[in-house]
């Protein structure tokens, strides 16, 4: 089985998760606070970094922390993962689906103008497939209408734009470690922001908003007499966790390379295959998590399932929320409904072999020649 994604863990991985076990001492720790310097240091920027156990927890605390709740709402495009919709949703606030972009696949902004009330409080764009898309005239456009900018950054860590480091500029930004991400933790997440206010708030409302309590474990001490003003979240990220990553942000050039020689092979085979469509993607400054077609002419189910018949698993990312019950519209996204009958996310991973890919592309290019 060729698998569309994995996870890509060697021998130092388990050699530093056996020393947080040497150290018996296995919740928010030393490991967090190296990782989150670390992280630092590698976005080359001045903002702070917190540490989270989830993406989906990142996006949800970042929101919270702003004190976005019921009654406000929140533009996000519709074609991404349930979980920046359910992050939005579980502070009591209205995700509002946008339309996306047919070539890139990112939220459309001229959709999401169309979408703005009095109501509206902040923007969560998608980098879609580690693309981030425009950024410049959203920002321009969060400014004009006084909204904040919550970039669901789970696909882009690693990524650059502008010469930086995608988390190095911008207004918030959160990132996932999860499984099959570009690193990993085993679970995690990190929100990067340099709104003093709004990074006291996230630290501690990590850790149930207990106030300064992270400033007491990084002396290995807890709080007994301690004061809480908000609402918090059991959402630190342990040292086990850490220390998987922190291993995994040491070999980022390498898991990066690799996944742009793979995209490098796939976009050279692929571009002049009938009834298919790539992205206009930056592919080379981006740090690619997944890696997405279009199949025209109804051909992609015909497809998906040819090459499940050769033990090649693939993706669709995403069906539109607002295709769900929970997030139902009464408005049409044509660009988004239209695209998901399309799209197909090919096998990419730091560990896939040329050999491998090399068969996808073959079965590919045979059943696109003669169906
Ligand atoms: C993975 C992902 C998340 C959530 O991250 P988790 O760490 O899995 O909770 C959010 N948004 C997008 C687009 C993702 O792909």
């Amino acid at each position: 089985m060729i698998k569309l994604s994995k996870c890509y863990l060697e021998e130092d991985e388990l050699h530093a998760v056996q020393q947080v076990f040497a150290a018996a001492y296995l919740g928010m720790g030393k490991q967090v606070f190296e990782f989150e310097s670390e992280l630092k240091t590698f976005l080359d920027t001045s903002k702070e970094v917190i540490c989270v156990n989830s993406g989906t927890a990142a996006l949800h605390l970042a929101l919270a922390c702003l004190d976005i709740g019921p009654g406000d709402e929140v533009l996000v495009p519709t074609l991404t993962f349930a979980a920046s919709f359910q992050a939005v949703s579980a502070t009591g606030a209205k995700p509002v689906a946008c339309d996306i972009k047919a070539e890139t696949l990112s939220l459309d902004l001229d959709s999401a103008k169309k979408y703005l009330t009095p109501r509206t409080r902040a923007i969560m764009p998608v980098h879609y497939a580690s693309h981030a898309d425009s950024l410049p005239a959203l920002y321009e456009f969060s400014r004009l209408h006084d909204l904040r900018v919550v970039e669901d950054a789970a696909h882009a860590f690693g990524t650059q734009y502008n010469g930086k480091l995608i988390g190095a500029e911008g207004d918030i930004i959160c990132f996932s470690f999860d499984g099959i991400k570009n690193i990993t933790c085993g679970e995690g997440g990190a929100v990067v922001t340099d709104d003093a206010i709004l990074i006291e708030r996230l630290r501690d409302a990590r850790l149930l908003a207990v106030e300064k309590d992270y400033l007491k474990r990084k002396e290995g001490k807890r709080s007994w007499d301690f004061d809480i003003q908000h609402q918090g979240y059991r959402y630190h990220m342990s040292d086990i966790m850490a220390a998987i990553g922190r291993t995994q942000l040491r070999k980022i050039r390498q898991f990066k390379e690799k996944r742009q020689a793979l995209v490098r092979h796939y976009l050279q085979a692929l571009s002049s295959l009938p009834s298919l469509i790539l992205l206009s993607l930056d592919y080379d400054h981006i740090m690619p998590h997944i890696f997405v077609v279009r199949v025209l002419n109804n051909k992609r189910d015909g497809l998906k399932e040819y090459l499940s018949q050769h033990h090649i698993e693939t993706g669709i990312h995403y069906k539109p929320n607002h295709l769900l019950t929970r997030y139902k519209t009464d408005y049409a996204l044509p660009q988004a409904e239209k695209v998901y009958q399309e799209i197909l996310t090919l096998p990419l991973h730091a560990g896939l072999q040329e050999e491998e890919q090399t068969q996808v592309i073959s079965l590919m290019k045979e059943y696109l020649s003669h169906a």
